[in-house]
């Protein structure tokens, strides 16, 4: 995409609250953040406080109001790019709702903190000023919405929260598709590989329903039946590639519903390989969808989003197992 040429160019900063936004005593506004950082050369940031929220508080109409903004800030002809500070425990789902759902033709970049600002080497400043030179760079659009953090830039898809309190506390398999450093000339921004296609899921609402289900050692199927009962869809973190204990094979093939195979496996696919009962093959037989790459709940937030459009059983299967996400 060409950069907009304009004299002064703008990169909005939309603020929704976690721990970038705390301090010892309370809240800091996203327009006390961009105090803290300075503006980027040639830039001016504009802060727009959106919500301040937990994010274990994140909910549908805070996103909905994230991606409203990001639509109306993509028309205004010198605004180049939106980040959005978040917090970190649902960072990834904000990011991939979006990747699923927003059209952005400027990039959209997520970061937050491990650390608040009274915090020794509070990490709120570093990246959100990392986080506005990635999204006011026109190699960084095309890509989907992004997540910035300790200098790694990360895809929606594959982006994850793998540390509770280290202040790197994203990752995910394969890792990150780029990295922001401050180098002796000015930030230098690297990306490792070009945009890829996404696919656009975009409901007026979001009223399906679908839950998560943890299998474990001895797991006998207990609340699969109550759980099936209330939801439209179900998602299971399943284990290794994608396997079950033997009970619940019978349960999966009694099932009408979609039932979406993820793996509590850190990394890798979910393969319907092994054909002893409850082995992939088995449950891909009893009409299990594999959930390839994403884990469970980026599982979940795709087939609410699919299940919300009203697609068919087949259809779903094709979006999970083509990877059109
Ligand atoms: N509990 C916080 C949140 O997710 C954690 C953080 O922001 O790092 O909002």
């Amino acid at each position: 995409m060409k950069p907009k040429a304009f004299e002064v160019r703008r990169v909005v900063v939309l603020g929704t609250g976690g721990t970038i936004a705390g301090y010892v005593a309370g809240e800091v506004g996203v327009a006390d953040l961009l105090e803290s950082i300075g503006a980027p050369s040639g830039v001016t940031l504009v802060a727009e406080q959106v919500a301040q929220v937990d994010s274990k508080d994140m909910s549908f109409n805070v996103w909905r109001q994230l991606a409203r903004r990001c639509a109306y800030w993509s028309d205004v002809p010198d605004v180049i790019g939106v980040v959005i500070t978040h917090g970190t425990d649902t960072l990834e789902e904000t990011a991939f709702f979006l990747h699923l759902t927003l059209e952005c033709p400027f990039p959209v970049v997520l970061t937050g903190s491990m650390r608040h600002s009274a915090e020794l080497s509070g990490d709120g400043p570093g990246n959100l000023r990392d986080a506005a030179q990635v999204a006011l760079r026109p190699s960084s659009a095309g890509r989907g919405p992004l997540v910035v953090f300790g200098g790694d830039v990360f895809d929606a898809r594959t982006v994850t929260k793998v540390h509770t309190s280290s202040v790197g506390a994203f990752g995910g398999y394969p890792g990150p598709i780029g990295r922001i450093d401050q180098g002796p000339t000015g930030p230098a921004l690297r990306y490792f590989a070009g945009p890829e296609a996404r696919h656009i899921y975009a409901p007026p609402e979001l009223n399906a329903r679908v839950e998560v289900l943890y299998a474990y050692a001895g797991w006998q199927g207990e609340g699969y039946a109550e759980a099936e009962a209330r939801a439209d869809g179900l998602v299971i973190a399943a284990l290794g590639t994608g396997n079950l204990p033997a009970e619940l094979l019978p349960l999966v093939e009694a099932t009408h519903k979609p039932v979406v195979i993820a793996t509590r496996t850190h990394a890798g696919p979910v393969l319907p390989l092994y054909g002893y009962a409850g082995g992939g093959a088995t449950l891909r037989r009893a009409g299990a969808i594999s959930a390839s790459f994403l884990n469970a709940h980026k599982a979940r937030l795709l087939l609410m989003l699919l299940l919300s459009l009203e697609l068919s059983q087949h259809e779903v299967r094709r979006v999970f197992e083509e990877g059109l996400f």
